[in-house]
C-alpha cells in the first residue's frame, strides 16, 4: 500500500468519522405555552412537537393518532404533569417509555399556589365542600388536602395553571434547557444561552405588561374558569368567581344563578369567557347585569405555535384585562 493511497484511505475514515453534529433530541410538549417555551430553549437546534393544539380545553381532550407517533419517537417528554392532563398520564406511560419525562410541576424553583377554593371559587369542586369548610379553609389558604376537580391527590393541591406566572415561564425554560442539555451535552451551552435570553425577554415584557395593568388594578371580575391566578398573583389581581372549573361538565342552571348573584353583589366590572368554550354561557351570566363580557386565553388559541407564542399570550392576556376592566375613555 502506498502512502499516497493509505493517506486518502484516512482522509475517507476521518471524513467518515466527522459527522456533523448529532441531531437534537425529538422533544414532545403538551400545551402550546409549554411548547413555545420549549421552542425558545431549542431555538435553531430544532423544534418540539405539540400534542394539545390550542382551541382544545386542555383538560379534557384525547391523544391523536400523529400524537401516539410522535411520542412514540421521542427522546424527551414536557409536560406540565397530571394536575392539568391526566387525561395524558396513561398515553406517557404506555407511548414514551425510553423518553426523559420533564414534569414541570415537579420543577424546582418553580412557584405553586394552592387551587383556590372558599366562596364561589369551592361550589364546583366536587364533594369535598364540606370536609373543608369545617377545617377553616379559605381563597388564599393553603389546602393540605390536595383534592382537585382532576381526580389526583398528588399534587398537594397545586393550581395547575403555572406557566402564567411569567417567572415560572423562566424557570420552566431554565428546567427544559437542563434536560436538553443532559440528553443533547454538545449543545448544552447553546440551550442554557436560549433559555436565558427567553427569561430576559420575558422579564422585560412582563415590566412593560404591568405599567399597562396598572391602570385596571382593583376593578372586580369573574373568570370562565380558574385558570389565572398565577398571572393575577404577578400582576396584583384577584378574580371575585369562576363560573366553571371544571371543563368537562357545563355549569348547571343553579350555578349560573349563583354566578349572577356574584355579578351584581360584587359588582363585577367584567366576566371573562375563553376562546375554547362556549361564549352564550357568559352572555347569559351578565344578562340584566351591569357587567361587560371580556375574553381570556390561557392557551393561546388564533396564535400559530412556536417561540412567539408565549410572549403573545401574556400580551393577549394583559390586553383582554385591560380593554374589559380598564378601556380607554
Ligand atoms: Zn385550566
Amino acid at each position: 500500500m502506498s502512502i499516497a493511497s493509505l493517506l486518502s484511505g484516512l482522509a475517507v475514515a476521518a471524513a467518515l468519522t466527522a459527522a456533523p453534529a448529532l441531531a437534537a433530541p425529538r422533544v414532545v410538549s403538551d400545551i402550546a405555552p409549554i411548547h413555545s417555551i420549549v421552542a425558545a430553549v431549542m431555538g435553531d437546534l430544532g423544534a418540539p412537537d405539540l400534542l394539545v393544539p390550542p382551541g382544545t380545553p386542555e383538560h379534557d381532550a384525547a391523544l391523536r393518532p400523529s400524537d401516539a407517533a410522535a411520542l412514540d419517537a421521542a427522546d424527551v417528554v414536557v409536560w406540565v404533569g397530571p394536575g392539568l392532563t391526566p387525561w395524558l398520564e396513561g398515553p406517557l406511560d404506555a407511548l414514551a417509555p425510553g423518553a426523559v419525562r420533564v414534569t414541570l410541576l415537579d420543577a424546582p424553583g418553580l412557584r405553586l399556589l394552592p387551587r383556590r377554593s372558599g366562596g364561589t371559587f369551592e361550589a364546583h369542586v366536587h364533594g369535598h365542600e364540606d370536609e373543608h369548610d369545617a377545617q377553616g379553609h379559605d381563597a388564599h389558604g393553603h389546602d393540605e388536602h390536595g383534592h382537585d376537580e382532576h381526580g389526583h391527590e398528588d399534587e398537594a393541591g397545586a393550581d395547575p395553571h403555572v406557566w402564567l406566572d411569567p417567572e415560572n415561564a423562566a424557570v420552566i425554560a431554565t428546567t427544559v434547557a437542563e434536560a436538553l442539555a443532559a440528553a443533547d451535552p454538545a449543545n448544552a451551552a447553546e440551550y442554557r444561552a436560549n433559555a436565558a435570553a427567553f427569561g430576559a425577554e420575558t422579564a422585560a415584557l412582563t415590566a412593560r405588561l404591568a405599567t399597562g395593568l396598572a391602570a385596571a388594578q382593583g376593578r372586580t371580575f369573574v373568570v370562565f374558569h380558574d385558570a389565572y391566578r398565577y398571572f393575577e398573583h404577578r400582576f396584583g389581581f384577584a378574580a371575585a368567581g369562576a363560573i366553571s372549573a371544571n371543563d368537562a361538565a357545563p355549569p348547571s342552571a343553579a350555578r349560573i344563578a349563583e354566578i349572577r348573584a356574584l355579578v351584581v353583589d360584587a359588582g363585577a366590572i367584567c366576566v371573562f369567557s375563553e376562546p375554547q368554550f362556549d361564549q352564550g354561557l357568559v352572555a347569559t351570566v351578565i344578562e340584566g347585569t351591569p357587567a361587560r363580557a371580556g375574553v381570556l386565553d390561557p392557551l393561546g388559541v388564533g396564535v400559530e405555535p412556536g417561540p412567539g407564542l408565549y410572549p403573545a399570550l401574556l400580551a393577549r392576556l394583559a390586553g383582554g384585562m385591560i380593554g374589559c376592566l380598564a378601556p380607554p375613555a
